[in-house]
């Protein structure tokens, strides 16, 4: 086994799109940067779905750092129209649909048991499903054309701290050592610098407890055929329903189903707590056998890839961040897909760290930057745990959780208007998270939602009170119509 010596000014552990993409935004400040993935490209990996928010932060880092050849992948049509060959689908908005166990899903003329909230005008301008094998693949590419050293098949193994770092790795040259003055975790999970930093997982702190089964599939069937089958009309509706990261909410838990245009389609389910012990194919074939219509949408379903089960999926490590080195969110932390918040935030994080390395390394407002990135994160988890583990406690009355999940469009919305407005930018907390009074009007309610489902079955009139209050305390941030009991559920993009 050799053991070469290496020496970069940053070492990045993990190659997913997070750490090939703070690597070329700090190689284009004239960094030396090596970038260590365990695996090779193109690789599976889940977290498919964008948010207008991503897209707008990965543009602004395109436009800072110059990476010309990243911003056609920003918005639907342009990545279509440069790179046909990258897969990915087209995504509307958000869409979800309250399922019954036992029951046919029943479209209702007032749409109380479905939500469609746009988030962009047309197909052309809208997000997209990445298929992150493609994804990935391509900006390790990239991040090799810029001159970052990228290492495929190489895992680190430890990590030392001892005048700078030492990485120790193993790939297909044997053991190596690697040495870096400033190391960023992009593992996406507990990663090696746990352990050397002595960092706890907090996930005891996290409201959300959940475990998630998913799998790509072939012959999915577009859940608005079987909408309108069963005598729903999507006429009036801001986009079509599979067009969308589209949910199902069921009473143990949520389904996700993100189509890209191959003709295979990304559907995971999030049950709530921790796993059963039961094979993930077990688990799948019960959860269908509750829900018809779901089951009727995946009848002639094959799957690509095995069914993966987790573990409970919540962890949390802090501090995030020190004078010497950096998590990027998907491994400071992780609460549960629902509502798409790890992407976007992925890039917050990406953005946040390479402005906050832009001061030199060892210069004295570093340690400062980097202690402001970790304050703004902690607060965006405690923000989004509430807004997360808020919908699903509501998940057995689908008009609170309706009314509760417009807190999160309503800080998503505002963060992305203004950011778009150049009104905002990385200092500003994602989904409006730094506006004290926007986190307190969201822990306030969150506490009396919890109150209410605490105690059983709530009223028709207590729910139609929360969404009343909901309407108030959102109305000063409300760029879209949140609050507009008119629009029954379906919220164009305006
Ligand atoms: C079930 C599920 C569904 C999700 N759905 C969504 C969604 O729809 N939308 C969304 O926005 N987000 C979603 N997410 C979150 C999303 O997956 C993450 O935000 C995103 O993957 C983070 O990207 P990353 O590059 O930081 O990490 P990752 O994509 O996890 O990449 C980390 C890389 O590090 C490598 N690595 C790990 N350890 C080592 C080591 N010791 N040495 C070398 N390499 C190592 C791994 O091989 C991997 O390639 C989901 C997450 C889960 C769990």
């Amino acid at each position: 086994m050799s053991a070469a010596r290496r020496r970069h000014e940053v070492a990045v552990i993990g190659g997913g799109f997070g750490g090939t993409l703070v690597a070329m935004c700090l190689a284009s400040q004239g960094r030396s940067v090596v970038v260590l993935e365990r695996g090779r490209h193109p690789r599976f990996a889940i977290g498919e779905s964008t948010t207008p928010l991503a897209n707008l932060v990965l543009k602004g880092l395109c436009e800072r750092y110059g990476l010309d050849e990243l911003l056609p992948l920003c918005k639907y049509g342009t990545w279509k129209a440069t790179y046909p060959e990258l897969r990915c689908g087209p995504k509307r908005g958000f869409s979800f649909f309250a399922h019954e166990p036992g029951s046919d899903f029943g479209p209702r003329n007032d749409h109380k048991n479905e939500l469609f909230v746009a988030a962009n005008a047309s197909e052309a301008a809208g997000d997209t499903q990445w298929l992150r094998e493609d994804l990935d693949a391509f900006f390790a590419t990239a991040a090799r054309a810029r001159g970052v050293s990228v290492l495929e098949g190489v895992e680190v193994t430890g990590v030392r701290r001892e005048n700078g770092w030492t990485l120790e790795t193993i790939g297909p040259e044997g053991t190596r050592q690697i040495q870096a003055d400033f190391v960023i975790d992009a593992s996406g999970g507990l990663g090696p610098l746990k352990d050397a930093l002595g960092l706890e997982d907090h996930a005891d702190d996290l409201a959300t407890q959940s475990h998630a089964v998913f799998s790509h599939f072939e012959g999915v069937r577009p859940w608005g055929a079987i909408y309108e089958e069963s005598g729903g009309s999507l006429a009036g509706s801001p986009f079509p329903p599979d067009a969308a990261a589209l949910h199902h909410i069921l009473e143990e838990g949520w389904m996700w189903a993100l189509a890209f245009d191959h003709g295979v389609t990304s559907v995971g389910a999030v049950l709530t707590g921790a796993p059963t012990g039961a094979s993930p194919d077990r688990t799948w074939r019960e959860l269908l056998a509750r829900y018809p219509s779901v089951a009727a949408q995946m009848a002639d379903a094959r799957p690509t890839r095995p069914l993966t089960g987790t573990a409970l999926l919540q962890r949390r490590l802090r501090p995030s961040a020190g004078n010497d080195w950096g998590l990027l969110p998907a491994a400071a932390y992780f609460i549960d897909p629902l509502l798409s918040p790890g992407n976007a935030h992925t890039l917050y994080g990406v953005e946040r760290l390479a402005r906050a390395l832009s001061v030199g390394l060892g210069a004295p407002d570093l340690a400062e930057a980097l202690k402001a990135y970790d304050d703004s994160l902690q607060n965006e988890v405690d923000l989004l745990d509430m807004l997360i583990h808020g919908c699903q406690a509501a998940f057995c009355n689908f008009e609170l959780m309706t009314a509760f999940s417009l807190y999160y469009f309503t800080g998503a919305i505002w963060s992305e208007v203004r950011r778009e407005e150049g009104k905002a930018g990385p200092d500003d907390g994602f989904l409006n998270a730094h506006d004290e009074r926007f986190r307190g009007l969201v822990q306030a309610a969150y506490g009396e939602l919890i109150r209410l489902v605490g105690a059983g079955a709530p009223s028709a009139k207590a729910v139609s009170a929360f969404t009343a209050r909901v309407r108030k305390d959102i109305q000063p941030y409300d760029l879209a119509g949140l609050g507009d009991p008119t629009k029954l559920n379906r919220y164009p993009y305006v």
